[in-house]
Protein backbone atom coordinates (compact mmCIF):
# COMPACT_ATOMS: atom_id res chain seq x y z
CA UNK A 1 0.00 0.00 0.00
CA UNK A 2 2.76 2.16 0.84
CA UNK A 3 4.49 1.90 -2.58
CA UNK A 4 0.93 2.73 -3.98
CA UNK A 5 1.00 6.27 -2.70
CA UNK A 6 4.58 6.56 -2.95
CA UNK A 7 4.11 6.20 -6.58
CA UNK A 8 0.80 8.29 -7.23
CA UNK A 9 3.02 11.05 -5.28
CA UNK A 10 6.01 10.81 -7.43
CA UNK A 11 3.68 10.35 -10.69
CA UNK A 12 1.80 13.89 -9.68
CA UNK A 13 5.58 15.41 -8.45
CA UNK A 14 4.32 16.76 -5.11
CA UNK A 15 4.38 15.67 -1.43
CA UNK A 16 0.82 17.88 -1.22
CA UNK A 17 -2.55 16.00 -0.81
CA UNK A 18 -3.75 14.89 -4.40
CA UNK A 19 -7.27 15.37 -5.32
CA UNK A 20 -9.36 12.69 -8.02
CA UNK A 21 -9.83 15.20 -10.40
CA UNK A 22 -8.96 18.60 -10.33
CA UNK A 23 -9.62 21.09 -13.68
CA UNK A 24 -6.68 22.97 -15.51
CA UNK A 25 -7.24 26.57 -16.64
CA UNK A 26 -3.67 26.77 -18.95
CA UNK A 27 -4.76 28.46 -22.23
CA UNK A 28 -7.55 31.02 -23.35
CA UNK A 29 -9.45 30.99 -20.38
CA UNK A 30 -8.93 34.68 -19.11
CA UNK A 31 -8.40 36.08 -21.94
CA UNK A 32 -11.87 34.67 -22.82
CA UNK A 33 -14.11 35.59 -19.69
CA UNK A 34 -12.49 39.27 -19.94
CA UNK A 35 -13.44 40.10 -23.02
CA UNK A 36 -16.45 38.45 -22.50
CA UNK A 37 -17.18 40.77 -19.12
CA UNK A 38 -16.00 43.67 -21.27
CA UNK A 39 -18.62 42.88 -23.89
CA UNK A 40 -21.09 43.00 -21.03
CA UNK A 41 -22.53 40.01 -22.56
CA UNK A 42 -21.99 37.54 -19.55
CA UNK A 43 -25.58 36.34 -19.61
CA UNK A 44 -28.28 33.86 -21.89
CA UNK A 45 -26.86 35.70 -25.65
CA UNK A 46 -23.62 36.06 -26.97
CA UNK A 47 -21.08 35.24 -29.33
CA UNK A 48 -19.30 32.81 -26.80
CA UNK A 49 -22.48 29.91 -27.03
CA UNK A 50 -22.44 30.32 -30.52
CA UNK A 51 -19.21 29.67 -31.13
CA UNK A 52 -18.65 26.82 -28.54
CA UNK A 53 -21.84 24.97 -29.77
CA UNK A 54 -20.86 25.10 -33.19
CA UNK A 55 -16.95 24.22 -32.16
CA UNK A 56 -18.16 21.11 -30.22
CA UNK A 57 -20.69 19.38 -32.59
CA UNK A 58 -17.37 19.88 -35.59
CA UNK A 59 -15.27 18.19 -32.27
CA UNK A 60 -17.65 15.33 -31.76
CA UNK A 61 -19.05 14.86 -35.25
CA UNK A 62 -22.79 15.93 -35.13
CA UNK A 63 -24.79 18.08 -36.95
CA UNK A 64 -26.40 20.24 -34.27
CA UNK A 65 -25.06 21.28 -30.19
CA UNK A 66 -27.45 23.03 -27.93
CA UNK A 67 -25.26 24.21 -24.96
CA UNK A 68 -27.09 23.90 -21.58
CA UNK A 69 -26.52 25.03 -17.85
CA UNK A 70 -25.39 21.91 -16.49
CA UNK A 71 -25.24 18.25 -17.74
CA UNK A 72 -28.38 17.10 -15.78
CA UNK A 73 -30.35 19.10 -17.99
CA UNK A 74 -29.05 18.01 -21.02
CA UNK A 75 -30.21 15.33 -19.95
CA UNK A 76 -33.57 16.19 -18.90
CA UNK A 77 -34.50 17.64 -22.36
CA UNK A 78 -33.03 14.36 -24.37
CA UNK A 79 -35.58 12.62 -22.35
CA UNK A 80 -37.95 15.43 -23.38
CA UNK A 81 -37.43 15.64 -27.01
CA UNK A 82 -37.73 11.57 -26.78
CA UNK A 83 -40.57 11.65 -25.77
CA UNK A 84 -40.61 10.18 -22.42
CA UNK A 85 -44.01 11.55 -20.00
CA UNK A 86 -45.40 10.57 -16.76
CA UNK A 87 -46.12 7.11 -16.36
CA UNK A 88 -43.39 6.10 -19.50
CA UNK A 89 -40.48 3.72 -18.40
CA UNK A 90 -36.78 4.26 -19.33
CA UNK A 91 -34.24 1.41 -19.49
CA UNK A 92 -30.96 2.53 -17.87
CA UNK A 93 -28.11 0.90 -15.88
CA UNK A 94 -27.33 0.71 -11.92
CA UNK A 95 -23.85 1.54 -12.09
CA UNK A 96 -24.62 5.21 -12.99
CA UNK A 97 -24.18 8.93 -11.25
CA UNK A 98 -27.95 9.71 -10.35
CA UNK A 99 -27.81 12.27 -12.45
CA UNK A 100 -29.07 10.12 -15.32
CA UNK A 101 -31.97 8.33 -12.69
CA UNK A 102 -32.82 11.86 -11.52
CA UNK A 103 -33.17 13.20 -15.05
CA UNK A 104 -35.79 10.27 -15.69
CA UNK A 105 -37.73 10.89 -12.77
CA UNK A 106 -37.93 14.82 -13.68
CA UNK A 107 -40.08 13.66 -16.44
CA UNK A 108 -42.56 11.51 -14.05
CA UNK A 109 -40.86 8.25 -15.43
CA UNK A 110 -39.82 5.81 -13.88
CA UNK A 111 -35.78 3.54 -14.47
CA UNK A 112 -35.23 -0.03 -15.44
CA UNK A 113 -32.19 -1.25 -14.66
CA UNK A 114 -30.49 -3.40 -16.65
CA UNK A 115 -26.79 -5.40 -15.98
CA UNK A 116 -23.57 -3.68 -17.22
CA UNK A 117 -20.65 -5.52 -18.90
CA UNK A 118 -18.00 -6.27 -17.04
CA UNK A 119 -15.21 -5.24 -19.31
CA UNK A 120 -16.80 -2.05 -20.22
CA UNK A 121 -18.91 -0.62 -17.17
CA UNK A 122 -21.59 0.05 -19.02
CA UNK A 123 -24.90 -1.24 -20.21
CA UNK A 124 -24.76 -4.74 -21.65
CA UNK A 125 -26.14 -5.30 -24.92
CA UNK A 126 -27.36 -8.40 -24.23
CA UNK A 127 -29.39 -7.58 -21.01
CA UNK A 128 -31.15 -5.29 -22.58
CA UNK A 129 -32.27 -7.71 -24.95
CA UNK A 130 -32.98 -10.44 -22.95
CA UNK A 131 -35.14 -7.98 -20.33
CA UNK A 132 -37.16 -6.98 -24.26
CA UNK A 133 -37.95 -10.29 -24.96
CA UNK A 134 -38.53 -11.38 -21.49
CA UNK A 135 -40.90 -9.00 -20.87
CA UNK A 136 -41.56 -7.17 -23.77
CA UNK A 137 -44.17 -7.05 -27.15
CA UNK A 138 -44.02 -4.45 -29.61
CA UNK A 139 -48.11 -3.13 -29.87
CA UNK A 140 -48.42 -0.30 -32.98
CA UNK A 141 -44.70 0.34 -32.88
CA UNK A 142 -44.44 1.15 -28.93
CA UNK A 143 -42.63 -1.13 -26.85
CA UNK A 144 -44.77 -2.00 -23.93
CA UNK A 145 -43.80 -3.93 -20.66
CA UNK A 146 -46.10 -6.77 -19.83
CA UNK A 147 -45.54 -6.97 -16.18
CA UNK A 148 -46.37 -2.85 -15.87
CA UNK A 149 -48.62 -2.36 -19.06
CA UNK A 150 -46.26 0.46 -19.08
CA UNK A 151 -44.20 2.23 -22.22
CA UNK A 152 -40.42 1.87 -22.40
CA UNK A 153 -39.99 5.16 -24.34
CA UNK A 154 -36.23 5.84 -23.89
CA UNK A 155 -33.09 3.84 -23.16
CA UNK A 156 -30.37 5.97 -21.30
CA UNK A 157 -26.72 3.88 -21.13
CA UNK A 158 -23.51 5.65 -19.82
CA UNK A 159 -20.34 5.67 -20.52
CA UNK A 160 -18.58 4.92 -17.17
CA UNK A 161 -15.42 7.24 -16.37
CA UNK A 162 -15.19 7.80 -20.44
CA UNK A 163 -15.02 3.32 -21.38
CA UNK A 164 -17.23 3.39 -24.37
CA UNK A 165 -20.15 0.99 -23.42
CA UNK A 166 -21.11 -1.57 -26.65
CA UNK A 167 -23.18 1.37 -27.90
CA UNK A 168 -23.35 0.68 -31.60
CA UNK A 169 -24.80 -2.82 -30.18
CA UNK A 170 -27.14 -0.91 -27.74
CA UNK A 171 -28.19 0.97 -30.59
CA UNK A 172 -29.54 -1.94 -32.89
CA UNK A 173 -31.44 -3.39 -30.26
CA UNK A 174 -33.10 0.03 -29.13
CA UNK A 175 -33.83 0.38 -33.27
CA UNK A 176 -35.70 -3.05 -33.36
CA UNK A 177 -37.92 -2.64 -30.11
CA UNK A 178 -38.14 1.12 -31.32
CA UNK A 179 -36.67 3.02 -28.07
CA UNK A 180 -35.18 5.77 -28.28
CA UNK A 181 -31.52 6.16 -27.64
CA UNK A 182 -30.66 8.98 -25.18
CA UNK A 183 -27.03 8.50 -24.58
CA UNK A 184 -25.75 9.76 -21.18
CA UNK A 185 -22.19 10.94 -22.18
CA UNK A 186 -21.43 13.36 -19.45
CA UNK A 187 -18.63 11.47 -18.91
CA UNK A 188 -17.37 10.50 -22.50
CA UNK A 189 -15.79 13.55 -24.17
CA UNK A 190 -13.31 12.49 -26.56
CA UNK A 191 -14.16 8.47 -25.91
CA UNK A 192 -14.61 6.68 -29.44
CA UNK A 193 -16.49 3.65 -29.91
CA UNK A 194 -15.29 1.86 -33.42
CA UNK A 195 -14.17 5.59 -34.67
CA UNK A 196 -17.55 7.02 -34.21
CA UNK A 197 -17.48 9.74 -30.94
CA UNK A 198 -19.84 8.43 -28.29
CA UNK A 199 -23.21 10.77 -27.57
CA UNK A 200 -23.18 10.25 -31.24
CA UNK A 201 -24.67 7.24 -31.95
CA UNK A 202 -28.48 7.50 -29.90
CA UNK A 203 -31.48 10.10 -31.24
CA UNK A 204 -29.26 12.59 -28.78
CA UNK A 205 -26.50 12.74 -26.51
CA UNK A 206 -25.93 14.38 -23.73
CA UNK A 207 -22.69 15.74 -22.38
CA UNK A 208 -21.56 17.70 -18.54
CA UNK A 209 -18.93 20.30 -18.03
CA UNK A 210 -19.23 20.67 -14.14
CA UNK A 211 -16.18 20.93 -12.48
CA UNK A 212 -14.83 17.50 -12.37
CA UNK A 213 -15.47 16.65 -16.23
CA UNK A 214 -12.80 16.66 -18.70
CA UNK A 215 -13.18 19.87 -19.82
CA UNK A 216 -15.54 22.31 -17.41
CA UNK A 217 -16.91 25.89 -17.46
CA UNK A 218 -17.70 25.93 -13.89
CA UNK A 219 -21.00 23.98 -14.64
CA UNK A 220 -22.34 23.07 -17.93
CA UNK A 221 -23.63 20.71 -20.35
CA UNK A 222 -24.84 20.32 -24.18
CA UNK A 223 -27.18 18.27 -26.14
CA UNK A 224 -26.05 16.99 -29.73
CA UNK A 225 -27.86 15.26 -32.13
CA UNK A 226 -28.84 14.97 -35.78
CA UNK A 227 -31.89 15.76 -36.09
CA UNK A 228 -32.71 19.15 -37.21
CA UNK A 229 -36.17 18.96 -35.89
CA UNK A 230 -35.52 17.97 -32.46
CA UNK A 231 -32.27 20.49 -32.32
CA UNK A 232 -34.70 23.57 -33.01
CA UNK A 233 -37.10 21.94 -30.11
CA UNK A 234 -33.58 21.63 -27.61
CA UNK A 235 -33.15 24.92 -28.28
CA UNK A 236 -36.60 26.44 -27.50
CA UNK A 237 -37.46 24.50 -24.84
CA UNK A 238 -34.26 25.48 -23.41
CA UNK A 239 -34.86 29.26 -23.43
CA UNK A 240 -38.05 29.33 -22.24
CA UNK A 241 -40.07 28.47 -25.14
CA UNK A 242 -40.15 31.90 -26.40
CA UNK A 243 -41.47 33.13 -30.20
CA UNK A 244 -38.61 35.33 -31.52
CA UNK A 245 -40.08 38.44 -31.71
CA UNK A 246 -38.37 41.83 -31.63
CA UNK A 247 -39.65 43.30 -28.40
CA UNK A 248 -43.17 40.52 -27.05
CA UNK A 249 -42.82 38.21 -24.76
CA UNK A 250 -45.16 35.00 -26.32
CA UNK A 251 -44.13 31.66 -24.96
CA UNK A 252 -46.24 28.38 -26.91
CA UNK A 253 -45.26 25.86 -24.60
CA UNK A 254 -43.65 25.43 -20.51
CA UNK A 255 -40.22 25.69 -21.36
CA UNK A 256 -36.72 25.41 -18.87
CA UNK A 257 -34.49 28.38 -17.88
CA UNK A 258 -31.52 25.67 -18.78
CA UNK A 259 -29.65 27.72 -21.44
CA UNK A 260 -25.64 28.16 -20.59
CA UNK A 261 -24.49 31.62 -19.93
CA UNK A 262 -22.43 33.14 -22.52
CA UNK A 263 -19.73 33.74 -19.22
CA UNK A 264 -19.40 29.88 -18.99
CA UNK A 265 -19.53 29.56 -22.49
CA UNK A 266 -16.32 31.64 -22.40
CA UNK A 267 -14.89 29.40 -19.91
CA UNK A 268 -15.91 26.75 -22.50
CA UNK A 269 -14.61 27.57 -26.04
CA UNK A 270 -10.65 28.15 -24.17
CA UNK A 271 -11.26 24.89 -22.65
CA UNK A 272 -12.01 22.97 -25.64
CA UNK A 273 -8.77 24.09 -27.08
CA UNK A 274 -7.01 22.38 -24.61
CA UNK A 275 -9.18 18.93 -24.78
CA UNK A 276 -6.59 17.64 -27.40
CA UNK A 277 -3.47 17.55 -24.79
CA UNK A 278 -5.63 16.97 -22.05
CA UNK A 279 -6.98 13.77 -23.55
CA UNK A 280 -2.90 12.89 -24.41
CA UNK A 281 -1.97 13.30 -20.93
CA UNK A 282 -4.54 11.27 -19.44
CA UNK A 283 -3.34 8.55 -21.98
CA UNK A 284 0.26 8.89 -20.60
CA UNK A 285 -0.98 8.72 -17.12
CA UNK A 286 -2.94 5.90 -17.85
CA UNK A 287 -0.17 3.89 -19.94
CA UNK A 288 2.09 4.59 -16.38
CA UNK A 289 -0.88 3.74 -14.23
CA UNK A 290 -1.02 0.36 -16.14
CA UNK A 291 2.96 -0.62 -15.94
CA UNK A 292 2.79 0.31 -12.28
CA UNK A 293 0.04 -1.73 -11.60
CA UNK A 294 0.79 -4.76 -12.96
CA UNK A 295 4.00 -5.30 -11.12
CA UNK A 296 1.65 -4.49 -8.18
CA UNK A 297 -0.65 -7.89 -8.71
CA UNK A 298 -3.47 -5.26 -9.32
CA UNK A 299 -5.91 -4.75 -12.30
CA UNK A 300 -6.36 -1.08 -13.27
CA UNK A 301 -9.21 -0.78 -15.75
CA UNK A 302 -8.32 -0.05 -19.66
CA UNK A 303 -10.25 0.77 -22.86
CA UNK A 304 -12.42 -1.60 -23.66
CA UNK A 305 -11.58 -3.80 -27.19
CA UNK A 306 -12.80 -1.39 -30.42
CA UNK A 307 -12.59 1.41 -28.38
CA UNK A 308 -10.32 4.46 -27.52
CA UNK A 309 -11.36 6.23 -23.80
CA UNK A 310 -10.66 9.55 -22.56
CA UNK A 311 -9.57 8.22 -19.19
CA UNK A 312 -11.37 10.74 -17.95
CA UNK A 313 -11.74 8.82 -14.18
CA UNK A 314 -8.66 6.07 -14.21
CA UNK A 315 -9.63 3.04 -12.00
CA UNK A 316 -8.59 -0.30 -10.45
CA UNK A 317 -10.30 -3.23 -9.36
CA UNK A 318 -9.22 -4.50 -5.94
CA UNK A 319 -9.79 -8.20 -5.30
CA UNK A 320 -12.94 -7.96 -3.11
CA UNK A 321 -14.70 -5.71 -0.93
CA UNK A 322 -12.28 -5.82 1.95
CA UNK A 323 -9.30 -5.17 -0.29
CA UNK A 324 -11.20 -2.08 -1.51
CA UNK A 325 -11.89 -0.73 1.81
CA UNK A 326 -8.12 -1.09 2.65
CA UNK A 327 -7.38 0.46 -0.62
CA UNK A 328 -10.11 3.01 0.42
CA UNK A 329 -8.81 3.80 3.96
CA UNK A 330 -4.98 3.73 3.29
CA UNK A 331 -4.85 6.40 0.67
CA UNK A 332 -6.87 8.88 1.99
CA UNK A 333 -5.33 8.55 5.27
CA UNK A 334 -2.14 9.40 3.38
CA UNK A 335 -3.20 12.19 1.63
CA UNK A 336 -4.12 10.51 -2.42
CA UNK A 337 -7.50 10.89 -2.78
CA UNK A 338 -9.39 7.78 -3.92
CA UNK A 339 -13.54 7.06 -3.97
CA UNK A 340 -15.77 3.96 -4.89
CA UNK A 341 -17.87 3.71 -7.88
CA UNK A 342 -20.73 4.75 -7.07
CA UNK A 343 -23.86 2.96 -4.86
CA UNK A 344 -26.08 1.24 -7.22
CA UNK A 345 -29.37 2.88 -8.38
CA UNK A 346 -31.09 0.43 -7.31
CA UNK A 347 -30.04 0.26 -3.88
CA UNK A 348 -31.07 3.88 -2.94
CA UNK A 349 -34.44 4.54 -1.45
CA UNK A 350 -35.91 6.21 -4.47
CA UNK A 351 -35.36 3.47 -6.95
CA UNK A 352 -35.68 0.46 -4.49
CA UNK A 353 -38.70 -0.68 -6.46
CA UNK A 354 -38.30 -0.27 -9.65
CA UNK A 355 -38.09 -3.32 -11.81
CA UNK A 356 -34.80 -5.07 -12.78
CA UNK A 357 -32.74 -7.81 -14.57
CA UNK A 358 -30.42 -9.93 -12.51
CA UNK A 359 -27.22 -7.06 -11.50
CA UNK A 360 -24.27 -9.02 -11.00
CA UNK A 361 -22.01 -7.43 -12.88
CA UNK A 362 -23.28 -3.99 -11.33
CA UNK A 363 -22.75 -5.79 -8.17
CA UNK A 364 -19.54 -7.18 -8.55
CA UNK A 365 -17.90 -4.01 -9.97
CA UNK A 366 -19.76 -1.64 -7.05
CA UNK A 367 -18.18 -4.06 -4.27
CA UNK A 368 -14.83 -3.63 -6.29
CA UNK A 369 -13.89 -0.07 -8.27
CA UNK A 370 -12.09 2.98 -6.87
CA UNK A 371 -10.82 5.94 -8.51
CA UNK A 372 -7.82 7.27 -8.44
CA UNK A 373 -6.19 10.75 -9.35
CA UNK A 374 -7.02 12.03 -12.64
CA UNK A 375 -6.13 15.08 -12.92
CA UNK A 376 -3.81 16.29 -16.37
CA UNK A 377 -0.43 16.85 -15.18
CA UNK A 378 1.13 19.97 -15.85
C1 LIG B 1 -21.59 14.47 -14.39
C2 LIG B 1 -22.64 13.55 -14.84
C3 LIG B 1 -23.91 13.99 -15.28
C4 LIG B 1 -24.36 15.41 -15.34
O1 LIG B 1 -23.91 16.18 -14.35
P1 LIG B 1 -24.05 17.75 -14.13
O2 LIG B 1 -23.31 17.89 -12.86
O3 LIG B 1 -25.49 18.06 -14.03
O4 LIG B 1 -23.40 18.49 -15.25
C5 LIG B 1 -24.80 13.04 -15.74
N1 LIG B 1 -24.50 11.75 -15.78
C6 LIG B 1 -23.30 11.29 -15.38
C7 LIG B 1 -23.02 9.84 -15.50
C8 LIG B 1 -22.32 12.16 -14.88
O5 LIG B 1 -21.15 11.68 -14.50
Amino acid sequence: MKQIVDFIKQTFNTNEFIPLHEPRFIGNEKKYLNDCIDSTFVSSVGKYVDEFEKKFASFVGSRYAIATVNGTAALHVGLVLADVKSGDEVLTQPLTFIATCNAISYCGAKPIFVDVDHETMGMSPESVKKFLEINCEVIENKCVNKTTGKTIKACVPMHTFGHPCKIKEIKDVCDEWHIVLVEDSAESLGSYYKNKHTGTFGKIGAFSFNGNKIITSGGGGVIVTDDEVLAKRAKHITTTAKIPHPYEYVHDEIGYNYRLPNINAALLVAQLESLDSFLQSKRELAQSYKEFFVKQNIDFIEEPKESQSNYWLQAVLLKDKQQRDEFLEFTNKNGVMTRPIWRLMNELEMFKDCQSTELKNAKYLEERVVNIPSSVRV
